[in-house]
């Protein structure tokens, strides 16, 4: 819910967009091997120094204004950004299929420039002075997605249009000088010259002829690969463009359930059968229910940390170096069923019905001690490693999850 409410505020701007205004997509991604594992962590971007910077690189005598800064939910909204990244992967992979190498940041770029059209490639470093020390915090920033930029003002947002937002004075010469005085010396400003168009690429497509050819809809040959979008083009511009404005198009019966029964008792009149009279007081009922929920419900929690006791600890610890000792793994499936009634030397349960674990806190145990062990003989590792891999361990169970449900 909260990926489809953010995602709307992309398709506020664009519809928006004024002749002199400019829609900036931005992803963290790693495009190429050998790379040391990172996680989606928009951590480089999505912090106070990064929106508190903003509003220095708006003071520019370049007359260019950063007006807002939306942040998509955590994997999600930033299909622009996946299907260009796409594009580069699949780019680098047929570079080095011809026999190159591409194991350096040059190397890369010269990989990028050789194989894509249309595509700049900027290495962008942040000015050498600049040590995070030393600036001010906005508190809570990781729960806040939406930023508006006014003189000396920032007015956050938790959600897209929702509520009216929380103001901070941004005195940004105060608190970030080094990087004020840097930017005009670093910064190249400049043009991006595009290079001839090849024809076999994306051919831009003017309004007008894409709304008309969303009014034929299922007669053409590019078909929306968005779940349950009916929407068909002609040209693979025209589907390439509704890709990135993301306004789907949905059959008009796909009303939802209350929706769908107001229809039926309307059809029917007064002869409404008992089955559908049913059906209507159960989903007022449903409606009522939804009703007596908290404001906020769907907000983003705070993860509340629990720390496992040492019998747990010990437990899982010795589960693990058995695993490491013999090759053969213990399952957290296994562990966390066997949990439940083993004994200990006086026949006594080891463990209450509220120390035990679920599988997915064990899995994520035994990553974290992996972790450690590689940690041990590769200094490279740090705790940036451990939160990631933690993270991509519970990403991988909660895809797991999903598709069971499913
Ligand atoms: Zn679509």
């Amino acid at each position: 819910m909260r990926s489809v409410n953010q995602d709307r505020a992309r398709g506020k701007v664009l519809d928006t967009l004024q002749p002199n205004e400019d829609l900036i997509g931005r992803d963290w991604a790693m495009k190429f091997l050998p790379l040391q594992y990172r996680s989606d962590n928009a951590g480089c971007y999505h912090s106070s120094y990064g929106i508190l910077s903003v509003t220095a690189l708006n003071d520019n005598p370049f007359n260019i204004t950063v007006n807002r800064m939306d942040f998509s939910d955590p994997q999600g909204g930033k299909s622009i950004c996946d299907r260009k990244a796409a594009h580069v992967k699949a780019c680098i992979r047929r570079y080095v299929n011809e026999g190159n190498n591409v194991i350096t940041a040059i190397e890369f770029k010269s990989a990028v420039e050789k194989t894509m059209k249309n595509v700049k490639v900027v290495v962008a470093l942040p000015p050498s002075s600049i040590k995070s020390s030393k600036t001010s915090k906005i508190e809570n920033i990781s729960f806040m997605y939406i930023f508006f930029f006014s003189n000396n003002e920032i007015t956050a947002w938790k959600q897209f249009e929702i509520g009216i937002g929380k103001v901070f004075s941004s005195k940004s010469s105060n608190e970030i000088p080094s990087l004020v005085k840097k930017c005009e010396s670093t910064v190249v400003w400049g043009t991006i010259v595009q290079s001839s168009m090849n024809t076999s690429i994306p051919v831009p497509v003017t309004r007008n002829e894409e709304i008309e050819e969303e009014d034929n809809i299922c007669s053409n040959v590019f078909t929306c690969p968005e779940d349950g979008c009916i929407a068909t083009f002609l040209k693979y511009g025209q589907l390439c463009n509704h890709l990135d404005r993301g306004k789907h198009t949905y059959p008009h019966n796909n009303l939802n359930i209350k929706e769908r029964t107001n229809q039926t008792c309307f059809f029917n009149g007064k002869q409404k059968s008992s089955a559908e009279k049913v059906l209507h007081s159960s989903t007022t009922h449903a409606l009522q229910a939804e009703s007596t929920l908290k404001k906020g419900w769907a907000l983003k929690n705070k993860r509340e940390v629990k720390r496992f006791s040492k019998e747990q600890i010990e437990y899982m610890t010795e589960k693990f170096q058995f695993g490491e000792s013999t090759g053969y793994k213990c399952d957290p499936d296994e562990v966390a069923k066997e949990m439940r009634h083993v004994k200990n030397s006086k026949g006594i349960r080891k463990f209450q019905l509220e120390h035990f674990l679920s599988p997915s806190q064990i899995a994520s145990f035994f990553s974290r001690l992996s972790l450690k062990k590689r940690q041990a003989s590769n200094t490279v590792y740090d705790d940036c490693d451990m939160i990631a891999e933690e993270s991509k361990t519970e990403m991988s169970q909660l895809t797991v999850l999903a598709n069971t449900v499913q």
